[in-house]
């Protein structure tokens, strides 16, 4: 098989990396970047907008609001364009400068919170933010990504149906967890269909999905700091717990040979990676589900500057050797 592979007609959703071939790990990597929107969530953004469409809920003067790290607002920045609604993203200063620009370049307003609420998260000053302005302006419509089945709907629909058509023989599949949207898509469709296949979440030190204490993270997409209402863990059959500092170690190594993926997917490939290494046989097939590409976190993720200042002047020395 070559490295990058679309075993179907050529259809964004069949796009692999084939990892053995680029870092020895035994992987296919699910890119999920190529599409309009960049991202995973252009899926969610989707389903979420055409159920509230299906529900009523929304008219031509509706004003659709979102809390979003960066994906699902420039996915949901994209579906409200081409759809005619006004689309509001409460974001926070962590979201890339990047992600920011499509939002506005696609017509989209964008709100930065700049001020964590008590608990040192970001995501309750978001949620606050969108409570207020649903309150104060009887337009707006939140989809709420965090409880909409929409969200997780999206991924059994689409993400999921991909993986099988293409891996058949498919024992293992490994997925990052933020919303729990493309983890609990993948995780039902799995369970109902194929249930031999094990499902192993992926998430960062410091999020308190999984019942791990909170603590300071600085890579969006991944991890939260309020538990997600769409998470039921009986589906999940192992949580990995993954570093921050792996995760910028496995972008730049994928990096250094010429795959520049998001922050997620280092997170996600360093998780799986421990994990074949010590139950995988030569003979597991395993996906990985990459949330998106690289060209969003030139100034973050692949800036050794912030780096550096992120995560200490050793962050980068074992990338450089690997
Ligand atoms: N990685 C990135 C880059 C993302 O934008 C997201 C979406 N928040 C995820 C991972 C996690 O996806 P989900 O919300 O479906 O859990």
């Amino acid at each position: 098989m070559p490295i990058i592979s679309a075993p179907q007609e050529f259809n964004a959703e069949d796009l692999y990396v084939d990892l053995n071939a680029v870092i020895g790990s035994p992987l296919h990597l699910k890119c999920e970047g190529f599409n309009f929107t960049g991202s995973v969530k252009l899926k969610a953004a989707v389903e979420m907008v055409e159920a509230a469409e299906r529900d009523g809920l929304l008219g031509p003067d509706s004003v659709l609001v979102e809390s979003s790290s960066g994906n699902l607002g420039v996915a949901l920045s994209v579906i409200a364009a081409s759809k005619g609604y006004r689309f509001v993203c409460v974001t926070d200063s962590r979201c890339n400068l990047a992600s920011k620009r499509l939002m506005e370049a696609l017509g989209a307003t964008v709100y930065t919170v700049t001020e964590p609420a008590a608990d040192g998260g970001f995501l309750g000053a978001r949620l606050a933010h969108v409570r207020r302005l649903c309150e104060e302006d009887k337009r707006y419509v939140w989809l709420n990504q965090y409880a909409n089945p929409g969200n997780w709907r999206a991924h059994y629909r689409w993400t999921a149906r991909a993986v099988d058509r293409s891996f058949p023989a498919l024992d293992v599949l490994f997925v990052g967890a933020g919303t729990t949207g493309t983890l609990m898509g993948c995780a039902r469709w799995f369970k109902e269909h194929r249930p031999t296949v094990r499902i192993v979440a992926v998430d960062s030190v410091g999020s308190v999905t999984f019942g791990h204490p909170p603590a300071p993270r600085m890579i969006p997409g991944l991890g939260t700091g309020v538990r997600p209402q769409l998470l039921d863990e009986s589906f999940v059959d192992d949580v990995l717990l993954v570093p921050e500092t792996d995760t910028v170690r496995m972008c730049h190594r994928l990096a250094a040979r010429g795959f520049l993926f998001g922050g997620s997917t280092g997170t996600v490939v360093s998780g799986a990676t421990a994990w074949l290494a010590e139950h995988g046989t030569p003979e597991t097939t395993a996906v990985a589900i990459a949330p998106d590409l690289g060209e969003r976190y030139l100034d973050t993720v692949y800036h050794a500057t912030w780096v550096q200042g992120v995560y200490g002047a050793d962050a980068l020395a074992t990338a450089s050797l690997t």
